[in-house]
């Protein structure tokens, strides 16, 4: 096998070099704050060895990467119950379309898209005060990553807060046809505050090990989810991960992925590794550009894609 640390370290020197790193998102004004210079990578091995490079320790926004998290939660709650509220197709739409709720009548092609991370939230929220369940959200990550220190942005939740329209939209949109059971403004403000979890690559790529070994944490030795649902979660990263990048994605890079406009992109290659990539300028899609580029580097040279060598 490749040695994981060499490689790493040339990805993180490599990635530095590049000029045309995308934009940052503006969207949120929290976001458009942040240094496009950025890059970090964390990989942790089957074994536990983590190799690790560029700006792998400073924490950044992980935005849509959270709905991995929710989901696994999601699913524990309603078990396939779930799959009333929320499809399991690609959508081909931007991230925050609202175009097929309406033809699909309230249910959302799948629990990646904003509009299904919604109806994910709705579900994990009933029967819960918000504040509790961000609070079970939150000791699910921690518990995760092996870390206790993973915190909320409350900046960044306000800063979304305030000019988050379309969500609300969503939102909305979901509730006039009877598909969120509480109220819209519960469900958003909960839906923003865990989009505003700050983490580092090193915390990520820990909390996502759990995907890559069968729903079980090798570090602990618990199980999170059974291999089942472990596989089952990946197979919607893999095809809906990206939103309308998500085809170039398991073409280019090949292995089940979530990314989020902070930048941030959980990636996992089955029974090898949990890896995280963070470079805050995003391509067309609203993916991170570089760390595309540095998962795509990586699985070739560790030969880790899906699909062959
Ligand atoms: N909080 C962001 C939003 O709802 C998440 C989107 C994303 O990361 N793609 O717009």
């Amino acid at each position: 096998m490749p040695d994981l640390e060499k490689v790493v370290h040339e990805i993180a020197e490599e990635m530095r070099a590049y000029e045309d790193r995308g934009r940052v998102a503006s969207y949120i004004p929290e976001l458009a704050r942040v240094d496009p210079k950025n890059f970090g990578i964390a990989v942790i091995a089957a074994d536990g060895t983590l190799a690790a490079g560029g700006d792998c320790d400073r924490p950044f926004s992980i935005q849509s990467i959270s709905k991995v998290f929710t989901l696994t939660l999601a699913l524990g709650k309603a078990g396939d119950r779930l799959w009333t509220r929320v499809g399991r197709e690609p959508s081909g739409n931007p991230f925050n379309s609202i175009i097929q709720l309406e033809l699909e009548n309230g249910v959302p092609r799948n629990p990646f898209i904003n509009a299904g991370a919604i109806a994910v939230t709705d579900v994990i929220l009933s029967g819960h005060a918000p504040r509790s369940e961000l609070g079970e959200i939150l000791r699910f990550v921690r518990e995760a990553a092996g870390d206790d220190t993973i915190y909320i942005d409350e900046h960044v939740a306000q800063s979304e807060k305030r000019t988050g329209y379309r969500n609300i939209a969503l939102a909305n949109f979901l509730k006039s046809f009877g598909m969120l059971e509480n109220p819209v403004e519960n469900v958003v403000g909960t839906y923003f505050h865990h989009c505003a979890i700050a983490m580092t690559c090193r915390q990520l790529a820990v909390a996502g090990r759990y995907l890559a070994h069968s729903g079980r944490n090798p570090g602990t030795g618990y199980n999170i989810v059974s291999a089942e649902r472990a596989r089952r979660i990946n197979a919607l990263m893999l095809t809906c991960g990206h939103y309308d990048g998500s085809g170039e994605f398991a073409f280019r890079v090949g292995l089940p992925g979530k990314s989020g406009v902070g930048g941030g992109i959980l990636a996992v290659a089955p029974g090898q590794a949990s890896i995280a990539v963070w470079s805050p300028g995003l391509d067309e899609a609203g993916n991170s550009k570089l760390g595309r580029i540095a998962l795509e580097k990586l699985a070739q040279r560790m030969k880790w894609s899906i699909f062959g060598e």
